[in-house]
């Protein structure tokens, strides 16, 4: 009888592919291990073996695989399961959510470009013959194709040669090329070594003594060191010592002291030196009790604690039981928020326990951290991570918090598997009987309904920590403002008066501008022209930085003209995109004062983020103007004013989200101000000041915003009431689309009656010269959901074996919003 195994190849193939192997590869292949298989005319993948038996596919004969790569399963039994449950609710294939959950490096195929390794100087001896040949062609051109390999080797099956390779770090994978994100050095300082003698130590208090200052630091430094027995940073230095930077810099000079660098947020932990948690206040204590009473009867527990309340020390308490049982943790955390902040808070208390995973990683360095995970290694038994760590090969998960829990970049648009984080985790957790902790301070709605139906446990953290108070929230008027002239430019009289008195108190300011602020469009004004993309219908964006318009959805760009393109007009209005526009303002009015931006064009570069947090923590800037970036859990000691320039932008987005996201934006910003004793101060500008959601953030009142916004969702349908499923068809040719779309409706029709609406074209109706037809899917909860996506997917296949429709685009997002 003949062996088969069943394989997922990261394509989105519908059905898994079976191939034939011999009674030997059979006995040693085990789910989870990577074969290379031939697939097509002549394309090899790598695949993953999901099954092995004895069950021939009737409608194809099945081909050989070409080779084994793993002597042990790099994906394990849990994660099958959990990647099978993304694939049935999400709606799409094993093959994309392979493709989402390993880190490319693992994925070898055809069109892998193979270059030259970093490390500069391989030794020959540790590779065998086949992978030096390799090596050495890579001295002699920059890069290989998998053919190019094949050719040389002068042999087919070549993936193995080449994973080899890349384990001996001898070569990169294309996938690798990408710009590498270099962690944060932090500056620190120590005795030469030629001085750490006690002799030599007198001699040279002797010699300093016509140099106090410096004798100073020096002694600093050597009480801070016999103190903490860790390495001085230099900041640490100059602030124990009162003396400024410039002795430090003199005293290195002189070769007295050396300075050096430390990364800080990859684990390169040192020794044992970690500091125990903090005590918790009683509110704290509290909170942890109940959530641990809860974690009872409930696997899931909503944390709803203000700003600043100390979420994070009640977590890590949380932690360190977990750990004891010898259990690993998953933290999940928005990728713009996995901040060195975070990353060194923890690791001050787990040390080398903690493992970082996002997106700004080397390919190399996620295969390490999924290594450690997959082995269990100490060095991975919490993993931080943005929302695709919840890939990594976990076998003993004991919790998973899920802090911002509220956010919506936990949720994957694009590619397939659209999934979201944090409810993928609750189900992750669930396969390992673990428990979910969400964590937030303005949480959605649909995890405060399920608290509220009691499907999650629930527990309030209400006061801040050290009973800082809560910032005084005002609104300001900006309608009567501009009646009364009392605006400079986006400035009202009130936040210029603020603004002045926090400086010259020698705080810092925070000013928010919603990304989707004003419109930053060039206008014509005689004949009012706005240039278009010429792929999508927008209008350009105009970018003062670099003079250039640009398109947000494709990308497109081009030089400021000089004349409308329509009429040939001088009179261009171009107004700077929101916070550009709100930097030259603030120069104009504190010429003074230093001002920073933070947004996605300041932000894009190698560290621009981590850079402007750094320089706003060492009070390098006055004022910082900022977008979205700005809300994610920052902790910034010294920020006691944020204006939020216009709330009504946000407020009148249309999409059913838009009241309860704007609320959650105000309040997180509002909780960057004053985060130590003064009460902090924040101004929101508003040409609406009764509108309820400005008084529900101006009052805190989280539940009245709950109330209100759930009736709206009862109304019109809306999720957590109803389930959600958007359909959207794309094609070139705009005709096509719409019939293709009005088909696809009309069949939904047939089944869900009037629970269809669309189809629709989306604000943007075309992108990248693709015309967009949204249809959507609303679902009763006492429907089924599973049968609900049984129809649409029957209907889909009908819809693709329509002759006209084969080449229109079909994507399918579960929860879209
Ligand atoms: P949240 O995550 O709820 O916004 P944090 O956990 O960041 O709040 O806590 C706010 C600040 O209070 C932090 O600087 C933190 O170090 C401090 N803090 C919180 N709890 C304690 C505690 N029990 N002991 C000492 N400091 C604490
Ligand atoms: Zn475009």
């Amino acid at each position: 009888m003949v062996d088969f195994i069943d394989v997922i190849i990261p394509i989105p193939l519908k059905k898994l592919f079976t191939y034939t192997v011999t009674p030997a590869e059979a006995e040693f292949l085990k789910p989870g291990m990577r074969v290379a298989v031939p697939f097509g005319k002549s394309k090899i993948y790598t695949g993953l073996v999901f099954s092995v038996h004895k069950n021939e596919p009737a409608a194809y004969e099945a081909k050989d695989i070409q080779q084994i790569l793993d002597d042990k399963p790099i994906v394990n039994a849990q994660q099958l399961k959990f990647w099978q449950w993304i694939a049935s609710y999400y709606m799409c294939t094993l093959g994309d959510v392979m493709r989402a959950a390993l880190p490319n490096a693992f994925i070898l195929e055809s069109e892998t470009v193979v270059t030259k390794g970093k490390v500069a100087i391989i030794d020959d001896s540790v590779l065998k013959d086949d992978e030096f040949l390799v090596y050495e062609a890579l001295q002699h051109q920059s890069s290989l194709k998998i053919q190019d390999i094949s050719n040389i080797l002068g042999k087919k099956n070549v993936l193995h040669v080449i994973k080899g390779l890349i384990e001996k770090e001898a070569v990169l994978v294309e996938e690798e090329v990408y710009e590498k994100y270099k962690p944060k050095l932090v500056r620190y300082v120590k005795l030469q070594t030629s001085y750490t003698s006690e002799k030599a130590f007198h001699e040279l208090m002797e010699e300093l003594s016509r140099a106090p200052k410096q004798r100073d630091v020096v002694l600093t430094l050597f009480s801070i060191s016999a103190k903490t027995k860790k390495p001085v940073k230099v900041t640490d230095l100059v602030t124990e010592s009162g003396a400024s930077s410039s002795i430090v810099r003199a005293l290195i000079d002189k070769g007295v002291l050396e300075e050096y660098h430390i990364q800080t947020d990859r684990v390169e932990y040192s020794g044992a030196d970690t500091e125990a948690s903090k005590h918790l206040n009683e509110h704290q204590e509290t909170a942890l009790a109940e959530i641990n009473s809860c974690f009872e009867s409930h696997a899931v527990t909503l944390l709803h604690g203000v700003t600043s309340s100390g979420k994070t020390e009640v977590y890590v308490k949380l932690i360190e039981a977990v750990l004891q049982q010898g259990r690993q943790v998953l933290y999940l955390l928005p990728e713009i928020a996995l901040t060195t902040q975070l990353i060194t808070r923890l690791q001050n208390y787990f040390g080398e326990q903690v493992a970082v995973f996002h997106s700004k990683y080397s390919a190399h360095e996620r295969v390490e951290v999924w290594n450690q995970v997959l082995t269990n290694s100490a060095k991975a038994q919490i993993v931080l991570g943005a929302r695709s760590s919840i890939f990594l090969p976990f076998n003993h998960l004991g919790l998973i918090v899920v802090d911002e829990e509220h956010e919506q970049s936990f949720k994957q648009f694009d590619p397939a598997p659209r999934y979201h984080a944090r409810d993928a985790a609750v189900v992750l957790a669930h396969l390992h009987q673990a428990k979910t902790l969400l964590g937030s301070a303005t949480p959605s709605l649909e995890s405060y309904y399920n608290a509220r139906q009691n499907k999650y446990g629930f527990v309030e953290l209400l006061y801040r920590y050290n009973n800082v108070l809560m910032p005084d929230i005002e609104l300001v008027d900006i309608k009567d403002k501009q009646k009364k002239k009392r605006m400079k430019g986006h400035f009202s009289d009130r936040l210029i008066e603020e603004m002045t008195e926090t400086l010259a108190e020698g705080h810092q300011i925070i000013l928010f501008q919603n990304r989707r602020g004003f419109s930053p469009i060039v206008e014509c004004k005689t004949c009012g022209h706005a240039p278009e993309c010429p792929n999508c219908d927008v209008s350009l964006t105009y970018h003062q930085y670099r003079n250039q318009l640009r398109c947000h959805y494709c990308g497109y760009h081009a030089a400021m003209m000089q004349d409308c393109l329509a009429c040939g007009g001088q009179d261009l209005d171009s107004k700077g995109f929101g916070t550009e526009q709100i930097e030259e303002e603030v120069k104009i009015l504190f010429p003074d004062y230093k001002v920073a931006r933070m947004d996605l064009d300041t932000t894009r570069g190698k560290y621009g983020y981590e850079k402007i947090i750094t320089a706003l923590e060492q009070q390098e800037i006055d004022i910082l103007v900022g977008t979205q970036m700005l809300t994610k859990g920052l902790d910034f000691r010294n920020v006691k004013l944020v204006g939020i320039m216009n709330a009504d932008n946000m407020l009148n987005f249309p999409d059913f989200r838009a009241h309860e996201r704007s609320f959650q934006l105000m309040l997180q910003v509002a909780g960057r101000a004053g985060r130590t004793a003064e009460r902090g101060k924040v101004l929101i500008q508003t040409y609406n000041p009764h509108h309820n959601i400005l008084q529900q953030v101006s009052t805190n009142n989280y539940i009245d915003m709950f109330k209100e916004q759930m009736n709206d969702r009862y109304n019109f349908k809306y999720p957590p009431i109803y389930k959600q499923i958007k359909i959207t068809l794309k094609h070139k040719d705009f005709n096509r689309v719409e019939t293709a779309s009005i088909w696809f409706a009309k069949s939904l029709r047939q089944v869900f009656g009037d629970h269809i609406l669309g189809p629709e074209a989306p604000p943007v109706a075309r992108i990248r010269n693709q015309f967009h037809k949204n249809i959507l899917v609303k679902i009763p909860k006492k429907h089924s959901l599973a049968k609900t996506k049984e129809a649409i997917i029957k209907i889909n296949n009908s819809f693709e074996s329509v002759k006209d429709f084969r080449s229109v685009r079909v994507i399918l997002n579960v929860d879209n919003f």
